[in-house]
């Protein structure tokens, strides 16, 4: 009867037994494994002819933009941003003025990153306390708001989408340190006739941690009724949100995503050497 061996060399031993055994029998069943010096490998082959990827030189951090990024703030002025005269930047770092600011850039499927810092000292509780937020294409909240050590309605904090689904976790920092937001944002889709064929989905990472995992939204994030989905253009601006806390916000900038392209030119096939092999499944 087969025992397990317990010996590291005679785990080994088996192990290379047994990938000989079963090189052996898909060898002389289907032959898609080489014997070394005895034929060429079998390769999949796609029929897909891909595009090129471009090359985008990455930032010199994670949190620096790559070279195909839009920078809406880098420490010097709001003039990408529509109402950002009202807002302040002191030392480099935007502050939360009266109103909200909009980019004048407008984004469909994106990546953003942001940065933020809550109010230090804390004021205020609950919704009161470090409130801004981040609005997708003007309209689809990711909560901003001091969660640090304050309790408050779970799809209100920090991370959340906007009274629809809490953060799986919440990975906050204290106040007066910064958080950041990486977004992975994929825009909904209209019908000519203002039907919604493909909703909006969320990704969502705060100080490296996942704590939206494409969540798939109802719709928009009002305060007074349910969220609905209304027709809109392909692309929208990013909205920051003034709640009247002086939150602070630094390095902004997005990535407009658009998915590797190919063509299907052929079926899929298999080849080994010359010889293109049908795909039998
Ligand atoms: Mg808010």
């Amino acid at each position: 009867m087969f025992t397990r061996p317990r010996s590291a060399s005679a785990r080994f031993a088996l192990a290379r037994l047994t990938l000989v055994r079963l090189t052996l029998g898909m060898a002389a069943a289907a032959a898609p494994f080489a014997l070394a010096g005895t034929a060429t490998a079998q390769e999949y082959l796609s029929g897909i002819e891909w595009e090129k990827p471009p090359v985008v030189t990455p930032g010199k951090t994670d949190s620096d933009p790559p070279s195909d990024a839009v920078v809406l703030f880098d420490g010097t002025d709001l003039s990408r941003w529509r109402g950002g005269d009202r807002w302040s930047v002191v030392d480099g770092v935007a502050v939360t003025g009266k109103g909200q600011i909009t980019s004048l850039d407008e984004f469909g499927d994106c990546q953003v990153h942001i940065e933020w810092s809550a109010p230090d000292p804390p004021k205020g509780s609950g919704q009161g306390r470090g409130n801004s937020g981040v609005f997708l294409m003007g309209r689809y909240e990711l909560q901003v708001l001091d969660s640090y050590d304050n309790p408050t309605y779970f799809d209100g904090q920090a991370g959340a989408i906007y009274k629809q689904t809490p953060p799986a976790v919440n990975a906050m920092r204290p106040p007066g340190q910064w958080n950041s937001y990486d977004i992975f944002w994929t825009a909904p889709r209209f019908d000519d006739d203002g039907s919604l064929t493909s909703p909006a989905y969320i990704t969502v990472l705060h100080n490296g941690v996942l704590i939206l995992n494409h969540f798939e939204l109802q719709g928009d994030t009002p305060f007074n009724r349910p969220p609905k989905y209304s027709a809109h253009s392909e692309k929208g601006p990013i909205s920051l949100q003034d709640h009247g806390d002086p939150v602070r916000f630094r390095n902004i900038w997005v990535r407009e995503f658009k998915p590797a392209t190919g063509v299907q030119a052929r079926q899929p096939y298999l080849k080994q050497g010359d010889q293109e092999l049908p795909i039998n499944e």
